[in-house]
């Protein structure tokens, strides 16, 4: 066996214990005292390896504190999770979603998305400080883990910044990279999004009375929705998701008010600026007489990849070949911390374990639906790949 999987595997016992107690913790975005709890845990599951814990308030106190965890000092290498997962206590306990092994997959709450990526930070870094303890000892490193990932306008890209003031040398994020037949899949880039939201002012009137009065605005604003998904462009990878409608009120009144949400997501922020221009430009008034408004609700920026990004893809898939794994570069339409954090060093996403349904805890009697699990047997061959492909950066 190859010494970095021999390392790894060695470890695997306590990475999947501390796995483990991670998804006993339930940890929703705003359930404070599990994000506290959970940091707690995490802080003492990294300070064998010598890493010293920071707790850090977020800007939105209905958010856990986020967790930093630093070891050495310098331009560190930033090794980014997040402790929050999608699953409130009452839809866990409603779908008996809970650690459950079988066949090779370990179903339950986060064990994907993201503390399977955490405990594979954990992994590699213990199959580094055992295969390479000098790399280990020289580099410094900082975890970094924000409390709440899976909401937008997050604060953590900011923290995390201000904790690397002479800035950072790579910026690896562990969200879960998936595998199929071809290999296994890093992410290279991910989608931007721009969200809008449209208000629509008619005049009302009475629908028997004086009908002619009015002006509709759930038909003004509905004239204007077909237009908004035409700017969807597959050749430009450019999505435009109408994603609600709500106006009117009673049958006997032309409605007055009316308002849709949307949002617009792709790879090229230039792509993704012009059709934010356009759904801007249908502010004012329409031709049947009514007012539009137009609100942008939030921006995360697109992480569109590029040269610094494929030199460290180029690492991973080189290791890969020595270790006998195909590696596969993937862009993603989700967001991650990627999209906040790739102008603070060169940036590589997807290198937790591998997995699926993340975000899903319902498991149907004939199998149809299955819940968020992870594959027990990616934790090594994964944590084998990112050690030799990290140490040959670092050792350059
Ligand atoms: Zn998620």
């Amino acid at each position: 066996m190859n010494p970095l999987h021999a390392a790894a595997e060695h470890h695997l016992p306590e990475c999947l214990c501390w796995l483990r107690r991670m998804v006993e913790i339930n940890s929703f975005t705003t359930r404070v005292e599990g994000i506290a709890a959970l940091g707690r845990l995490t802080a003492e599951c990294f300070a064998g390896l010598g890493f010293e814990a920071e707790f850090a308030a977020p800007a939105n106190p209905a958010h856990g504190s986020h967790l930093f965890l630093r070891r050495g000092t310098g331009r560190p290498v930033v090794l980014v999770t997040h402790l929050d997962t999608v699953f409130p206590p009452e839809e866990e306990q409603r779908h008996a979603f809970h650690w459950q092994e079988e066949n090779g997959r370990i179903y339950g709450p986060g064990t994907v998305d993201n503390k399977g990526g955490t405990a594979l930070i954990w992994l590699m870094l213990q199959t580094l400080r055992d295969t390479d303890p000098a790399l280990f000892e020289q580099t410094p490193w900082l975890v970094a883990a924000n409390s709440a990932e899976e909401v937008v306008g997050s604060d953590f890209a900011g923290q995390t910044r201000a904790r690397c003031p002479g800035g950072a040398r790579i910026v690896l994020v562990f969200e879960g990279g998936p595998r199929d037949d071809s290999g296994s899949h890093l992410v290279t880039a991910r989608k931007g999004r721009l969200e809008y939201r449209l208000e629509c002012s008619g005049r009302a009137a009475h629908a028997g009375s004086s009908f002619a009065e009015g002006v509709n605005a759930v038909v003004e604003l509905a004239a204007l929705l077909p237009r908004l998904a035409a700017l969807s462009d597959p050749g430009k990878d450019l999505t435009v998701n109408v994603a609600n409608i709500s106006g009117g009120t009673v049958l006997n009144r032309v409605p007055h008010q009316a308002a849709a949400e949307l949002e617009i997501r792709a790879f090229d922020p230039e792509v993704l600026h012009q059709a934010g221009q356009a759904v801007e430009a249908l502010a004012g008034r329409t031709p049947g007489g009514a007012e539009i408004r137009v609100t942008r609700l939030g921006h995360t920026r697109a992480w569109p990849g590029g040269p610094d990004t494929d030199r460290l893809f180029e690492a991973w898939q080189h290791a890969g070949q020595t270790l006998g794994m195909s590696v596969l570069p993937m862009r993603r339409g989700g967001l991650s911390d990627a999209n906040y954090l790739h102008t603070l060093a060169p940036t590589l996403d997807g290198l937790g374990p591998a997995g699926a349904n993340a975000h899903c805890s319902e498991r149907s009697a004939e199998g149809a639906k299955l819940p968020e699990y992870v594959l027990a047997g990616s934790f090594v061959p994964k944590a084998a790949l990112n050690v030799l492909a990290l140490g040959s950066l670092l050792r350059r």
